[in-house]
């Protein structure tokens, strides 16, 4: 983190989030897929799985030119121009996985059904609610159709040799389907990131104990476990640690020893006991930033040297409840999902009309917990969720966006289009 220069905790200086963001992504390098890394498994375990390598395609998806209608299969050349074409049928239907291996003359034509082989020199498919049937003839009506149409080309979806799924992709349903429509059972994926979780405080209670006076409980550790689970994390939960060195130094010597990264909240982030700032600092180049957002200044990142050797990415958020998650959705998911050897990292930003004007001052960036939704004439719109108070929890739970002001915006009027990041695909 050098290339920060003085921690801007110290300096006064703020650090606008996408610098800091860049800082991440420049220091983290995906988990390399060696051995160790990567695991085989079974198409119906992959689900949400970072693909460890490239899937070029075994075979031509379709195998075969196919029809992609019930209908009739004929000859395109013997499409009328000026009128309706009028064929004969053979007494025969080829079925999907009952290849025909008959001749069809030209002027004949013969039943199909969807997904069955085109007989050897048909190119077309006359769709059945297009054809009459009558008289032992079928008639095409002029212009309906043109030569090639509704017939399925081998290797179409997909040619043999071809890349069927790059390395790094999150698997989504339709990649599974994709791999078994190659004739794959299995596949290479990264094992999944280790990631340690704690949160830090004497003020705070864990739930399910009486809550004495001043007391909160510990909500962000529940929170976070779900933001690192939808990550396909494997969370290592260190509990709640006290303002303690040696409670501090022994979760920090726990976490280096087993996990890829940690992840805490409160505390730690804002350096707010002395010797917490001086175990991190003394345990590797943490950078301890202040950043030009809102919710969510105090944020903390960098390697974290473990007693025996090993070193883990700590990502330190702050202690309120939305500025934790709110960090973790903007510095932990992508720098994690890249760790983790995912490719496909950025959330999905949309554009919608503000419903209300909002005061904003350049300078740094602000997240709006959120409504989006359809507005009048079905455009997208977009208003707050509740109160913005970066400890109140409510108003995200009942959000299902992110609205985002970036650092050099002003005010914003209503009706103007802001950036909105949907919930979800990001949480
Ligand atoms: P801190 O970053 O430690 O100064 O904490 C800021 C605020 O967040 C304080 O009001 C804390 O009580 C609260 N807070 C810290 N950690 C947690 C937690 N794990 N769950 C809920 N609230 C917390
Ligand atoms: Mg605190």
């Amino acid at each position: 983190m050098a290339e920060l220069g003085p921690s801007p905790l110290v300096s006064g200086r703020e650090l606008p989030v996408d610098a800091a963001r860049d800082a991440i992504a420049r220091a983290l390098q995906p988990l390399p897929p060696t051995p160790d890394n990567v695991l085989v498994l079974p198409l119906a375990q992959a689900l949400g799985r970072v693909l460890a390598a490239s899937i070029t395609s075994p075979i031509d998806v379709p195998a075969h030119d196919n029809s992609a209608m019930d209908g009739y299969a004929f000859h395109g050349a013997d499409l009328q121009a000026g009128g309706p074409t009028s064929l004969e049928p053979l007494d025969a239907t080829v079925y999907a996985g009952a290849p025909f291996d008959g001749e069809v003359a030209r002027g004949r034509c013969v039943r199909i059904m969807t997904g069955a082989v085109m007989p050897a020199g048909l190119d077309t498919v006359a769709p059945i609610e297009l054809c009459q049937v009558e008289g032992g003839r079928v008639t095409i009506a002029a212009g309906a159709l043109r030569a090639g149409e509704n017939r399925r080309r081998r290797g179409e979806d997909l040619a043999r040799g071809g890349v069927a799924l790059p390395a790094g992709r999150v698997l989504r349903p339709a990649d599974l389907g994709l791999a078994a429509s190659l004739g794959l059972e299995q596949l290479p994926v990264m094992r999944r990131l280790r990631v340690a979780l704690f949160s830090t405080g004497d003020e705070i209670a864990v739930p399910g104990q009486p809550q004495a006076p001043g007391q909160v409980y510990d909500s962000n550790r529940f929170a976070l476990m779900g933001a690192l689970q939808r990550l396909g994390a494997e969370v290592i939960d260190l509990g709640l640690v006290r303002d303690d060195p040696a409670a501090l130094r022994a979760a920090v010597d726990r976490a280096t020893a087993e996990a890829d990264a940690v992840v805490t909240s409160g505390g730690v982030s804002m350096g707010d006991a002395d010797y917490t700032r001086e175990l991190l600092a003394e345990r590797g180049e943490i950078g301890f930033w202040k950043v030009a957002m809102r919710p969510g200044r105090p944020f903390a990142f960098g390697p974290l040297q473990g007693a025996g050797g090993r070193a883990a990415w700590l990502f330190a958020l702050p202690g309120n409840p939305v500025a934790a998650l709110v960090t973790f959705y903007v510095f932990a998911r992508e720098g994690l999902l890249r760790l983790a050897g995912a490719t496909d990292a950025p959330p999905t930003r949309l554009l919608a009309r503000s419903a209300v004007a909002i005061r904003k001052r350049p300078g740094r960036t602000e997240y709006q917990r959120a409504i989006v939704e359809r507005g009048a004439g079905g455009a997208l719109q977009v208003r707050s969720s509740g109160s913005q108070g970066a400890g109140v929890l409510r108003s995200m739970t009942e959000a299902n966006a992110l609205l985002v002001l970036p650092h050099d915006r002003g005010s914003v009027e209503a009706g103007e289009l802001v950036e909105v990041w949907p919930f979800d695909g990001l949480v």
